[in-house]
């Protein structure tokens, strides 16, 4: 851990898995984040997770004595604002199946969303985000969209997240469901997109040769980093362990049990 912390300058660092589980910190992450403050180094947080608006992420993370400040957090929502932002996607009849908060968090960010169900033809972009209470329903309709010819944003296409019961299905599941119905272009919000990473890069503001990747996750995280032309370390408190890594074609520069350093 040493050798990282000596090495590079930026710290892109993923959430589930690496900083906590189940929302809940995970030993020596308090540590070392208060470490790359000491040492004055950049960072941000990457995750794929979008229950929570960035601000609350920021909040969570602060009642922790975990310092992050609102703009240190990145999400694939975050991405979607940015991408209309900078013309990428039109800001124009928009369905959202996320949670609530999530909706109201872009609601508040001025995107024009289609409030109700019942106007599917109309919707031209669909963003698709797992959380506890999607229903049957959302997935109709979201299938119903695409099939009318909506553009389907995915906030990640992990399949599965950690929680101490075990993985669980995440948005990737269920914009497989939607596959089935109807089959059609999955548009990444999410790592390990381009986007999303040059987006991280950008906030950080160094060079991708001073720039490491921490993450629990040998596709998203790992992979993600690599494609992106940035070194990733693979962290075990999460989702992969060392067996795993063998039969991997993309390798983690560096590997650690945990963020103890
Ligand atoms: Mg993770």
């Amino acid at each position: 851990m040493k050798k990282i912390l000596e090495k590079y300058k930026g710290f892109i660092i993923d959430l589930d898995g690496v900083v906590y589980l189940d929302k809940k910190p995970l030993p020596y992450s308090k540590r070392f984040i208060s470490k790359l403050l000491k040492l004055n180094k950049d960072y941000v947080f990457l995750t794929n997770d979008s229950s929570l608006s960035p601000d609350e992420y920021s909040r969570l993370l602060s009642s922790e004595n975990i310092k992050c400040k609102k703009d240190q957090v990145i999400n694939p929502i975050n991405n979607f604002i940015n991408l209309i932002k900078i013309g990428k996607i039109e800001n124009k009849n928009i369905m959202v199946f996320s949670s609530t908060k999530l909706k109201n968090y872009l609601i508040k960010s001025n995107i024009n969303i289609l409030e109700k169900y019942e106007d599917y033809k109309k919707a031209e972009s669909i963003i698709v985000s797992g959380n506890i209470n999607f229903s049957y329903k959302d997935l109709m309709y979201a299938s119903l969209c695409v099939q009318n010819g909506a553009k389907l944003f995915a906030t990640s296409t992990d399949n599965s997240y950690p929680t101490k019961m075990g993985n669980v299905p995440a948005t990737g599941s269920i914009i497989a469901a939607i596959l089935k119905t109807y089959n059609t272009k999955v548009i990444n919000l999410g790592k390990p997109s381009k986007s999303i990473f040059s987006l991280a890069l950008k906030k950080l503001g160094t060079n991708k040769s001073e720039t490491i990747t921490l993450g629990d996750n040998l596709v998203t995280d790992i992979q993600g980093a690599k494609r992106n032309g940035l070194d990733s370390a693979l962290i075990l408190t999460g989702k992969t362990n060392k067996r795993v890594i063998k039969n991997f074609i993309f390798k983690p520069n560096y590997i650690y049990k945990n963020l103890k350093i």
